[in-house]
């Protein structure tokens, strides 16, 4: 009888914990280190150490997104649209990870085809700013609509937490997939795709990260 319940409670548990399944997810990018050189202020200023640590951001952001736990969070998740006519809206927790492991950029480039490609295509820029500006939510970074290149500047990229730069690099690369946020801050920000996307790599990343 005992090895009957056990039986059955393998069988349900086996049952119960079907999930969709992912595809294998790739990166690939085209890094653009930065045109200048002042090594002597910052180690970061070297291009060298840049190029380096954007390698390890990018390889990071494609083992967390293989990283089973990391896709069992993914659809925990219980996400915000905080733009009115954000055509998403409607979309299941489900179908964001669908779209989001579709990888289907909304960008505009001369030889580029939107395709299911399950594969990131990062253009990743970053920008000379020395200085954090002042103030609490200081922007990290920019990208244009519809453009493909994600802009970080450098205060931000050379900061210490690598494992945060690659959850702002999955934040980025999410609106070029066409999620969205409002651009001021409130008190549900943090669950829009873009920002919980961001927020639950970076919980993973550590993982994938020589510790610094
Ligand atoms: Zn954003």
């Amino acid at each position: 009888m005992r090895f009957l319940m056990l039986m059955l409670a393998m069988l349900l548990s086996s049952f119960v914990r079907e999930e969709p399944a992912f595809p294998v997810f790739k990166v690939e990018s085209n890094m653009d280190e930065g045109q200048y050189n002042n090594s002597q202020i910052h180690p970061m200023n070297n291009p060298v150490d840049r190029k380096k640590r954007m390698e390890l951001i990018v390889k990071a952001f494609e083992s967390v997104m293989n990283d089973k736990d990391f896709q069992k969070e993914l659809l925990q998740q219980k996400f915000v649209y905080d733009v009115d006519d954000d055509p998403n809206k409607k979309l299941t927790t489900a179908e964001v990870a669908e779209k989001i492991y579709a990888a289907v950029e909304s960008y505009t480039k001369e030889g580029y085809e939107p395709k299911v490609d399950n594969t990131a295509n990062i253009y990743w820029d970053i920008k000379r700013r020395p200085h954090r500006p002042d103030g609490d939510h200081a922007t990290l970074g920019y990208g244009f609509s519809g453009g493909y290149t994600i802009y970080t500047y450098s205060w931000y990229f050379r900061g210490k937490d690598i494992d945060e730069r690659v959850g702002h690099l999955a934040h980025e690369w999410s609106h070029k997939l066409g999620f969205r946020h409002r651009s001021d801050f409130h008190k549900t920000r943090d669950e829009t795709v873009p920002y919980a996307f961001g927020y639950l790599v970076r919980k993973h990343a550590k993982k994938y990260l020589p510790e610094e």
